[in-house]
C-alpha cells in the first residue's frame, strides 16, 4: 500500500495548527458549515497526528474490506447484485457472507497465493490510499495493521468543545494516552 508521505511526518507546526484552529472556530461560531468543518478537521488531524509504522504485508486490508466501498451500506446478496451492475470496477471484491446471508466484508480476488496483489499497477485508489483513508474516514487504523496513529510533537491548547471532542476521540480510538 502507498500513501502521501506527508502523512508520515512526525513533527507538526503550532503556527499552522492555530491558523486552522482559528478558521475552525470562526466557522463553528458564524458559518456553521459542515463541509468547511470536515475539511478543516482533516487538515487539523494531520497537524496533530501522523501514521507511524510500516506495512507488514499481511494483506488483511485486501481480505477484510469494509462495506462502504459502494458508498452505501450493502447488507445482503440482493443489495450486492443490484449495486455491482453499476460498479464493475469493484467486481474483484467478492462478498464474504455470514450464515444468515448478510455480508461480513469483501475479499479481493486479485490477491495471489503469496499474499500479493496480482495487478499492483492496476489497483484502485482505495487500495493506494490505505490506511490513510481509514484514518481520514474512521479516525483510526485497524489493530492488525502495521501502521498506527501517533501524536506529533506539538501539544496545543484546545478550548473549542467540538474540536476537543474530535481530538479526544482520535486519542481514545488509537490508545494514545496523553
Ligand atoms: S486490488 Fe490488489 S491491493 Fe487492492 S485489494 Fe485487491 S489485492 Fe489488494
Ligand atoms: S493491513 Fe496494514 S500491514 Fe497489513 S498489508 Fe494492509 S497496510 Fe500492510
Amino acid at each position: 500500500m502507498l500513501f502521501k508521505k506527508s502523512a508520515q511526518i512526525s513533527h507538526g507546526s503550532l503556527i499552522t495548527f492555530y491558523i486552522l484552529y482559528l478558521a475552525y472556530i470562526v466557522n463553528d461560531t458564524f458559518f456553521k458549515s459542515n463541509k468547511i468543518q470536515e475539511s478543516l478537521w482533516e487538515l487539523i488531524k494531520f497537524e496533530l497526528f501522523y501514521l507511524d509504522g510500516a506495512c507488514l504485508n499481511c494483506a488483511k486490508c485486501c481480505r477484510y474490506i469494509d462495506l462502504n466501498i459502494f458508498e452505501k451500506q450493502i447488507k445482503n446478496r440482493s443489495d450486492y447484485n443490484r449495486e455491482i451492475k453499476n460498479h464493475s470496477l469493484y467486481k474483484r471484491f467478492k462478498p464474504v457472507f455470514e450464515d444468515d446471508g448478510s455480508i461480513a466484508c469483501f475479499c479481493c480476488s486479485w490477491l495471489d497465493a503469496e499474499n500479493k496483489c496480482s495487478n499492483y499497477e492496476g489497483r484502485l485508489p482505495l487500495c493506494r490510499n490505505y490506511p490513510l483513508s481509514s484514518f481520514i474516514l474512521d479516525d483510526y487504523t485497524y489493530d492488525y495493521c502495521g501502521f498506527k496513529i501517533a501524536r506529533k510533537n506539538i501539544n496545543p491548547k484546545i478550548n473549542n468543545l467540538s474540536l476537543k471532542k474530535r481530538v479526544e476521540k482520535v486519542k481514545k480510538l488509537n490508545n494514545l494516552l496523553f
